[in-house]
Formats: C-alpha cells, structure tokens, sequence
C-alpha cells in the first residue's frame, strides 16, 4: 500500500471514528492536565454548550465548586497507574444547574500517563432520581412495617416471604429466622394449624378474613392472637396475602374478667333482688298478720268487736239505703266460767274455737260472726225479712251447741243465751244496736239462759211461745185471769183523788202476774185485744157500779185504749153498747189513747173522737210528749185532757230541758183548756217541779201504785196535804 493510500486510510479511519463519537449516546472527552482537548457533540449537549465551545478549557467549568472539582482530580495517580475509574457525580451545566453524571476514565496510554485520559460522562439523573424514589419508598415501607405495633407477614403457601419485627417478637423469633418457614411452627398442634387452613378458599374469594386464635410462642406458651388477613393483590388472591397480627390476650383476659364481673354483678344483683323480694314478701306477710291481728280475734281467727264494728256501720248504710231490717245477735255461753275455772284455760279456748266453729257453720256467708269478748260472740245478719228470721237463726244457733262438744276427754254441753236487736226497730247506730241487743241478751239470762229474746219485748215472743201465750191469752178470758188494778189520778190543788186509771194484769197459771208490757203487744197482734178491751170495760163499769154501792163518792176511771183498738171501725158503738148494758153514765168513762195512735189514723180518729165525745165520754192522751204531734193538730181533736209521758217528769228535777217541755206543754194545755195530768210522779222533787211547771194534776207512785180495787175506797176518801205529802 502506497503512502497515500495508507494517509486516505487513516482520514477515512479518523471520520469514521468522529462519526462514531458523535453518534454514541454517551459524551465523550479527552483530557490532558484538566484541560479539555477534544469532546463529541453529546458531551456538549449534555452540559449544555455549543459545538467546540469547550476545546481548551479547563475541566473546573464542569464541577459546581472547588470541592467538586478537587475531588474530580483524585482519580488521575490511579489511572496513571493504568486502572479504569468510575463514580458519579454531581456535575454542572453551562446554565449553572446540576445534575447526577456517571464517569468512566481511564489513561490514553497506561505507558505513557501524561498524554493523557479519555472520559466517558453519562447523565444518569433520571435513573438517580428513580432509585433515590425506589430506596426511601422502601426505607418508609419498612420504616412503616417496623414501627408497626402489629405484627405483620406476608404469606403464600403458607409460608412466610417477608415479616415485621414486632411479628418475630410476638413469637419470640428473630424476624430473619422466620422467613420461608412455613406457619406449622406457630401453631399449638397440628390439627389447630390443619384447621386454620379453611380460610384461604375465603381469602381466594377476595374477602377478608378476622379470627382470633391462640397461638404458640418459641418457648411453648400461649397467647391469644387476633388475625386479619387478606389476598395482597385481589386480581390473583391466590398468590400472597398479608396478614395482621394482634396480640389481644389482654385485651380478651380484661373481657373476660369484665365479663366476669357483670356475671358476678348480676348474680349480686339477683341475689339482693331475691333477698328484696324476700324482705318485701316478708314484710307484706307481716302486714297483714298485723292487719288480721288488728282486725280478728286470735284465739278463734273471726272477728273483732273493730272489724264487726266496721262491718255493721256498713250493713247498717246498705239497710238504709235499701229499706231493709237487719239483725245484730248477741251471744253470750252460759256457765262459760265454771268450764274455765274447773277444766283449765286450755279446754275453754278449745270450747271457744269450738263454738265458733259451730256458728261460723251454720250461718250464711254474707253474715258475721265475731268474737268481743271472753265468750261473747256477735252474728250480724245484715239482711233479714222479719225479727222472725234472726228468731230462726239464734234457735239453730242454740241447736248446733246442744250437740255436747269433746275436748281433751270431756265431753261439754254449752248454752248459750242470745239477745237480738234489730235495725231500724230497735236502734240506728252500731253502738246502739250491740248496746240493746246486749241488754237482750241479759233478758234472755233472766229468763232462765239457753234462749234468746228480743229487745223489742213484742219481738220477745218467737213464733212458737206466741202460739202458747195466744191460746193462754184466749183461756185468759175464759177461765177469768185477767183482773185490774186501779191507779189514783190526784188533784194538786185539792189535794185529793178526781179519778183512776184501770190498768190490767193478767194471773198466768204458770208465769206468775203479768202485766200489760208481756201480753198487750201480743194481744193487739192476734187480735185479742178487742176482747180484752171488751173485758176490761165491762169490768170498769162493774166495779164501778160497785162503788157506787159501797156509797163511795163518784170519779171516773180511765180505760186505756191501744191503737189496735181505737182503730176499728166501729169502736165508738161498741163502747155506747157496753155503757148502755152495764147502765153506767158516759162521763165516768175517760178514754186514754196514745199519742202515737192517734197519729196514725187522723181522719178515721176524728170521726171515732167526735163520736166519743158527743156520747159524753172524756178523752185524754196518754203518754204525751213522745210522738212529736204538731200542737195546731192538736186543737183538731176535741180531747180534754193530757197526760205527760212518764220520761219527762223521771228525770224534770235534774234535766231543765224536761222542766222547759213540761212547762210548755202545761202552757198549751191551758190555752187549749185541757187538764194536764203529769204521769209517774215518784218523789216531792218531782211534785214540786210538775207542779211548778203548772200541771194541776198527778199520778204515780207517790200517791199511790195501782192497787187492787179493794183498796180504792180509802184511797178515794185519803186527803193529801197541800204540798201532796
Ligand atoms: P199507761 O197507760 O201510761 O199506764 C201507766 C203505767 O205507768 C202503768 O204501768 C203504771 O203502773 C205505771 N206507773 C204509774 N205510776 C208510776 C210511777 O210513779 N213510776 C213508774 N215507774 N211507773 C208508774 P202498767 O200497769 O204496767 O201499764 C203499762 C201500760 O200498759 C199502760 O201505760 C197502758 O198503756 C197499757 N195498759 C194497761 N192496762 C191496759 C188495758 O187495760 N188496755 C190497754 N189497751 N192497755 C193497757
Ligand atoms: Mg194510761
Ligand atoms: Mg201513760
């Protein structure tokens, strides 16, 4: 090859190798004592100049600073010595602005250093920038993963790829140690770790999955684990999942022992609920053992006198509202205390429980039985017809007793006595009601015990004994019993006697004397009681003929008439009748009705008064004062004469209200010209005030009690002093 040839060689070689530098992506330099000889055109561009701006310039243009650029100078001893260097480094532009560059230098020729190096500079700022990105994304991650106060793995296969160090800490492995180890090893036993594998077709599903589980430390202790896993990427959930660890065995220890506590709380509470309930249940008992105590008798359980009290006021409103009769029943046991006191307190509360249990069973439900007292016992019944139903109820009373009682190896006959008081008859308050039936029953003592009587003495007589007393009372007339007893009647004034009041007795063949209080009642029922006044007119008018014979000084006799009999229809002619036979002048007659009766028929009484009293009899009113009739009636009704009821003048001396009625009455007996006769005059006292009060008449036992006919001549012809005594 010619010299030419090889010089157009070398040309063609040098173009071809600037065409390869300029084309390279890498800038490229060639240095001599930091000078810049010769560069391509990337090594321009990459620090920003334009086409051989650079040749012959110092290399400090490329570095910020001198430090740079000093430590841009420390590699030439090496490549003097024929090394390669690398590094990167910050490196500046012609604007000013930096950037990452990456250097490769090595000496042209090793053997000959000062000739010089070539440099290859690439910008490396992107992928620097990316890295430093990637390494603090990581340094955060984990930074993240290590703080984290959970422990945290990522599985597949069950087998841990990457942990956190709290999860090697809660399991007491250095996090290292646990990687690629299969989760076997945290599992108290197979079968628990065999088990837990169900959830990873539900994690496969892209769901998440939270359990909690106990787990196994390195050293064999157990812990309660709370786990929380889901797949890491949900397009391919079967390929990782991460898994949250949380150690919640105080968490579960704090909730069972809460747990706890509220179970023992309730149990407490239920225990002191019931204990409540107890006291109350207890205490609710208490109250009503006080209650029936309050209200009953111990010893018997009826009763008391405060519930029958209580009870009787409320029958007694019903009874008035309604209308009705009601009974109270007082019963006493006769001879109780001769049981007691010779068979022993034991057999006598026995006997009472007996008793009571008797009559509780013969009476009806709505009545009371209550004991008041040692052996007084009450029956309340609050509805009754007639006297003759209680009548019915104390016989069946006695009944039940009679049957004799066995106690304690005794056998026991008890009595008893019973006494009735009946609404509105015979009182309208509890108190006067129990009070009268009381006293019945201490009628019903008298009469011989093991009976019952009634307040009301017309009620007295049950149905059986009024039989007995009526067909006595027609044999009374027959066989002669009844016969008369005559009161004298005085003038104050005069001072002697201006008339008597006949007033009948009845001989009872086996009962003794009776007087009109036992049988008039009776007779006034049945209907007797026109014979009986039949009788004792015709006796009057009998004796009074006698008198006459005995040549005694007239006066007339008062013939008491009870309502019964001045209600029939044709009195006035039976009266006219019986005078015209007997042949005794009218005006020896007078006719004493009640101020009651007379109430009780007015325009018939009329009638029968005006044709009592143009046939020339005298007409006084007797007992009055009690029946409340209004005084202007009074002037209606041709009397003659009043006789104050006896209750008035008992007690004149010590009540000045009786003084002020009597005087009163005096008063318009006067203005209305009628005689004032007061009636049972006992003492002076009484005198004294009566006649104060301006009676000018009197009768009563001062004078004289009623005596037997005989005995009136020389009450007739007897002379009081002035002042009576
Ligand atoms: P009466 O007509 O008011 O008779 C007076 C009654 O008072 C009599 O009672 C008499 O014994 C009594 N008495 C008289 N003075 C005194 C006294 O100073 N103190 C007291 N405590 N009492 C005295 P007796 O005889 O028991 O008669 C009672 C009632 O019976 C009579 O009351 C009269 O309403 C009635 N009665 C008497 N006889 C007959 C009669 O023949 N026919 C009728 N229908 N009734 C008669
Ligand atoms: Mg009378
Ligand atoms: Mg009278």
């Amino acid at each position: 090859m010619s010299v030419r040839d090889q010089d157009d060689a070398l040309h063609a070689l040098a173009r071809e190798n600037q065409t390869l530098l300029d084309t390279v992506l890498v800038g490229i330099v060639f240095v001599r004592e930091r000078v810049m000889l010769r560069c391509n055109r990337r090594f321009e561009e990459i620090f920003g100049y334009a086409p051989n701006e650079l040749d012959g310039r110092s290399t400090r243009v490329l570095y910020p600073d001198d430090a740079g650029f000093q430590y841009g100078g420390s590699p030439y001893a090496a490549l003097a010595q024929g090394a390669t260097h690398q590094r990167e480094q910050i490196l500046m532009r012609k604007d000013g602005s930096t950037f990452w560059c990456r250097l490769y230098g090595r000496a042209m020729d090793a053997a000959q250093p000062h000739l010089g190096s070539v440099w290859l500079f690439e910008d490396v700022s992107e992928r620097k920038a990316e890295e430093l990105a990637v390494r603090s994304l990581v340094l955060e991650q984990q930074a993240i993963l290590d703080n984290a106060s959970a422990g945290i793995a990522f599985l597949k296969d069950r087998v841990i790829l990457r942990c956190n160090r709290r999860f090697g800490e809660m399991l007491g492995y250095p996090p290292e140690e646990l990687l690629q180890r299969g989760t076997r090893f945290m599992y108290p036993s197979e079968k628990a770790w065999r088990d837990a594998a169900y959830v990873y077709p539900v994690l496969a599903r892209g769901e998440a999955h939270a359990r909690e589980e106990q787990l196994m430390r390195h050293d064999g202790s157990l812990f309660w684990c709370r786990l929380t896993g889901r797949a890491v990427d949900a397009a391919h959930p079967e390929q990782e999942s991460v898994w949250l660890f949380e150690d919640v065995t105080e968490q579960r220890a704090a909730r069972e022992d809460l747990e706890l506590r509220v179970r023992e709380r309730t149990a407490e509470l239920a225990r002191s609920n019931e204990r409540l309930l107890a006291e109350m249940a207890e205490r609710q008992l208490v109250e009503n053992r006080v209650r029936h105590l309050a209200n009953h008798d111990e010893l018997t359980g009826l009763p008391n006198r405060r519930l029958l009290l209580d009870r009787l006021a409320q029958a007694l409103a019903l009874a008035r509202r309604a209308e009705e009769q009601l009974a109270v029943m007082f019963l006493d046991l006769d001879r109780f205390k001769t049981i007691n006191d010779s068979l022993g307190h034991a057999v006598g509360d026995a006997l009472l429980r007996g008793v009571a249990q008797r009559i509780v069973g013969i009476v009806r439900e709505g009545d009371t039985v209550a004991r008041i007292g040692g052996d007084e016992f009450v029956i309340l019944l609050p509805r009754i017809e007639s006297g003759t139903q209680a009548s019915v109820v104390a016989a069946k009373v006695m009944e039940t007793l009679a049957q004799p009682l066995r106690l304690e190896g005794h056998e026991l006959h008890v009595t008893a006595s019973v006494g009735i008081a009946v609404f509105p008859s015979d009182g309208e308050t509890p108190e006067t009601l129990l009070r009268n039936a009381d006293s019945a029953m201490y009628h019903a003592k008298e009469a011989g015990r093991d009976n019952h009587q009634f307040f009301a003495a017309q009620m007295n007589v049950t149905a059986q004994q009024r039989l007995e007393l009526e067909n006595d009372l027609h044999h009374a007339l027959q066989r002669n019993e009844l016969f008369l007893h005559y009161q004298p009647r005085i003038d104050l004034g005069l001072g002697r006697l201006v008339g008597v009041e006949a007033l009948v007795r009845w001989h009872h063949p086996r009962r003794g004397v009776l007087h009109p209080g036992a049988f008039i009642a009776l007779a006034e029922e049945t209907g007797l009681i026109t014979r009986v006044g039949e009788w004792v007119l015709r006796e009057v008018c009998r004796q009074l003929l006698d008198w006459q014979r005995q040549g005694l000084p007239t006066f007339p006799v008062a013939v008491n008439l009870s309502p019964r009999q001045f209600g029939q229809r044709h009195i006035a002619e039976r009266i006219g009748e019986i005078l015209l036979e007997t042949g005794v002048p009218s005006s020896l007659i007078e006719l004493e009705i009640t101020e009651t009766s007379l109430m009780q028929h007015t325009e018939q009484t009329l009638g029968t008064l005006s044709r009592l009293h143009k046939m020339g009899l005298k007409l006084a009113i007797d007992d009055f004062g009690i029946g409340y009739s209004s005084l202007s009636y009074l002037k209606r009704f041709p009397v003659d004469q009043l006789k104050i009821d006896q209750s008035f003048v008992r007690d004149i001396g010590a009540d000045p209200a009786n003084a002020a009625i009597v005087s009163a009455i005096a008063t318009l007996a006067h203005n209305l010209r009628l005689q004032v006769v007061a009636e049972g005059v006992e003492t002076g006292e009484q005198l004294d005030a009566v006649r104060l009060a301006g009676c000018g008449q009197a009768q009563g036992f001062l004078f004289s009690r009623p005596v037997a006919p005989e005995e009136v001549p020389a009450l007739a012809l007897q002379r009081w002093s002035a002042d009576a005594r």
